[in-house]
This record gives C-alpha cells, structure tokens and sequence, in this order.
C-alpha cells in the first residue's frame, strides 16, 4: 500500500528555498484574480519589452521548466534522477507557422531523443503534431478517410515525413517516444499517422506511443478497437493514458458549431473510463506498454493495484506514471520510492517561447478544483515538518 501523504519524500529533492518558492507560487496562482491580473501584466510586459525576463525565469519558470535549452535541464535531470525519477524532455514552444520553424523543431526533438539514447535518466522522448505543422493543414488531414501512409497529396507528405523522421530516429536509437494528444478536429488525423507509426516500429517491442484522452466518451470504445488491430497486425500497443487538457475549449466549440460535444457528460464518467482503460490495458499487458499521465491518486493506486494483482513487477519498463514538473511530487516520489517506473515531463525552451505553456499551468490550477489546494497544503505540511524538525515515519 502506498501513501502518497508522506510530504518528507514527496520534498525531499527541494531545499526551503525552493520549498517556500513553491508555497508562494501555489499561493498566487490559487487565486483567480491574481492569475488574470498576472497573466494580463505579464503578456503586456513582454509585448512592449519591459526586462521580466530574469524574474519570470527564477519564479514561475524556474517551478514548472527545466531550463532554456537541453545543456540547461541538466541540472533538473540530475535531480530527478537522484531519487529514481526520470526525465521527459518536452520542447515546448507553440504557435508557429513557417515551415523553417517546423524543420527546426523537429531537430531539436532528435536531438532530445539523442540525449535519452545517451541518459537512462531519459527513458521516453515527447512531440506535439501541431509543434512540426500548420494547424488548417492538420485540420484538413482530419477530414481525409484514407489512410495517411497511401494519401497522395504532397502537404500530408511533408507532415508524414517529418513525423516519420522522428519515430525512424527513436527506433534507430531504441528511445520510446510519446506523440500527444489534441484537439479532437485534429485528432483522426493524429491517429492515423501514429497507428502508421505503430505500424512501421512497434513490431518487436513498443516504440511509439499514442495518447488517449479520456474526457472523449469514444475513447474507450477506440482503444478497445486499436487493441484488436494491434493483435490482427502483429504490432505492439503504446499508449500515454491521459484526462485530457482541452476540455472547455472542446465543449466550448462544440456549442457554437452546433454539434455533440465529444466530452463526457461530467468528471465521474471521465474517471470511470480512465480507470477501465487501465483495466483493459492490464488484461492485454502482453500486447501493451502504458504509461499513466495523471495528477490523480485514484487512477495511480488503482495502478498499482492492478498490477500487482497481475503479479507485475513495480520496475517492468513496460509500466510508467508519469506527472509534470512542478506538480504532484507527492504522487512522483512516494510511486518512485516504492520502486515504480516515474517520470516527469520536464518543459524547456526559451522563456519567451514557452509562455502559453506557463499560462496554461496557471489557468490549470486555478480551474482544476481541489489541485492547487492539495498541493498547497501538502507543502504547508512540509513546511511545518521541517520547522518543528518531525522525523518522517520510515
Ligand atoms: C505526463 C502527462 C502528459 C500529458 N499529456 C497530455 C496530452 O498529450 N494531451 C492532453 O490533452 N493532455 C495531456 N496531459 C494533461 C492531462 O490530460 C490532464 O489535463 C491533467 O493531467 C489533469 O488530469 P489528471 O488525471 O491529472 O487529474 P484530475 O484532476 O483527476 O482530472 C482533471 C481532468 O478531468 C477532466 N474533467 C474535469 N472536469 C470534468 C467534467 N466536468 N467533465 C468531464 N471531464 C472532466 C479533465 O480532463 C481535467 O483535466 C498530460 C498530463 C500529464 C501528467
């Protein structure tokens, strides 16, 4: 039994200044207003180019990055690893169009997987379809029927290719690599092509993932049905098993298009079609590698459970949870501790380019209700342990 209450281990790699930066951090962006003002402040304050710079990237940055390049995470990776977590790099700039920027995001994403094939303390590599192509292009590929490998048309090559490049670098370097899941008016076309992937590299063990977001209610039914292929065809499985971040924007677009929101009716039944995902997953663990992207308890016990009901070893590299940096370190290091597979994506990229990142983390915990506050008050316990010098029970 794990108990993910154990604030000694769940802190033990902060120091009390990083442990007090936390608890203001937490504190401010717990706070609606504060997050609306604070984002309003910071956008303006970069646009006419006031010098924040330095103070974004020793607070806010600094909590949830690793740094501005991958020479710069080191430091965090080490971290990470001196108490058995790994590290996901994750470049996390948005919002480009030109192609010039797309061919160098997709270097910089192998050279990420070039820097897991050197580190075991990397044990999976991370990409965005809308990090290496044009959002209208990719929403296009989603209405095509065919499947992506046979379409002539030379746009969808060069998406193809480009996501191509990375699995063929992954697999030549034997790296697993997390392709992420987004909005569902992209996210046919995301399928198609990681299935192809699949396809191509997962014939002797898993090497690309796909991600299922199960706030969809068809996700369930999808993986169920991806399984069967997988079986049919002879390919492993990889699958990230995530909520899903897009949820208001989702129901939000659902509503003025006029269509059937592709979300489930309410948080319960989100939760109830992760945790059977889970089991679905554990019942085919021949065919399979999971990790569990998530934030919740429930889902990580439940984990844990099932596997060791399966009589899966804690440390079977086919089993991971994974959180984000700067958050949850009370599910990362208590899961790592009882020797678990744990990773954490560790953001990086220039502190300019990796602000909507940020903004999202702010407006998630403002909006995500209960989060902000069990990690607040998880650090208060820590910061009150430490003060009164209590030993922690192991
Ligand atoms: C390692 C990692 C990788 C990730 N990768 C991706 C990715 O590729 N794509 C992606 O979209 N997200 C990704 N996420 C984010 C993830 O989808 C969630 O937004 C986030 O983790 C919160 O969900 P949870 O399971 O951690 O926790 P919880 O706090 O238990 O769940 C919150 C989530 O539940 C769902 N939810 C909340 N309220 C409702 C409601 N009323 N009705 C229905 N559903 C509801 C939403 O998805 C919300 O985000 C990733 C997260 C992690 C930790």
């Amino acid at each position: 039994v794990i108990s993910f209450d154990d604030t000694a281990i769940a802190f033990r790699s902060k120091n009390n200044r990083d442990l007090n930066r936390a608890y203001w951090l937490f504190k401010l962006i717990g706070s609606p207003f504060l997050v609306k003002v604070g984002k309003w402040a910071t956008v303006n304050a970069l646009r006419i180019k006031l010098p924040i710079r330095g103070l974004i990237k020793s607070t806010i940055f600094r909590q949830f990055c690793g740094g501005e390049t991958i020479q710069e995470c080191k430091t965090t990776i080490e971290s990470l690893a001196n108490y058995g977590v790994g590290t996901i790099l994750d470049y996390s700039i948005e919002g480009k169009t030109m192609e010039s920027d797309f061919e160098s995001t997709v270097e910089e994403i192998i050279r990420t997987i070039h820097a897991a094939e050197k580190n075991e303390a990397i044990p999976f590599a991370v990409f965005k379809v809308t990090g290496i192509a044009r959002f209208d292009l990719l929403e296009s590929m989603n209405a095509a029927t065919a499947d992506i490998g046979a379409d002539s048309d030379s746009t969808y090559h060069s998406v193809f290719d480009r996501v191509n490049r990375i699995c063929e670098a992954a697999y030549n370097k034997h790296v697993r690599v997390f392709i992420d899941a987004e909005e569902s008016w992209i996210q046919d076309g995301i399928d198609r092509l990681t299935r192809e992937m699949m396809r191509r590299y997962n014939r002797s063990e898993v090497i690309v993932f796909n991600t299922l977001q199960m706030y969809r209610h068809d996700r369930l039914d999808f993986l169920a049905s991806e399984l069967v292929i997988a079986q049919q065809e002879g390919f492993y499985f990889g699958v990230k098993l995530v909520r899903g971040a897009y949820m208001e924007k989702e129901r939000f677009r659902a509503k003025i298009n006029n269509y059937a929101s592709p979300i489930q009716a309410n948080k319960q039944a989100t939760d109830q079609d992760f945790n059977a995902a889970l089991k679905l997953l554990i019942e085919n663990k021949e065919y399979i590698a999971l990790c569990a992207g998530t934030h919740n308890e429930e889902s990580s016990l439940l984990l844990t459970q099932l596997m060791f009901e399966q009589a899966i070893p804690a440390n079977d590299k086919r089993f991971y949870f994974a959180q984000l940096l700067g958050m949850s370190d009370h599910i990362s290091y208590n899961l790592s501790n009882a020797g678990y597979n744990v990773a954490k994506y560790v953001p990086y990229g220039p502190v300019n380019e990796v602000m909507p990142y940020l903004l999202r983390r702010a407006d998630e915990n403002t909006s995500v209700a209960g989060q902000t506050g069990r990690e607040l008050s998880l650090i208060m316990t820590e910061r009150r342990r430490r003060k009164n010098k209590i030993n922690p029970k192991h």
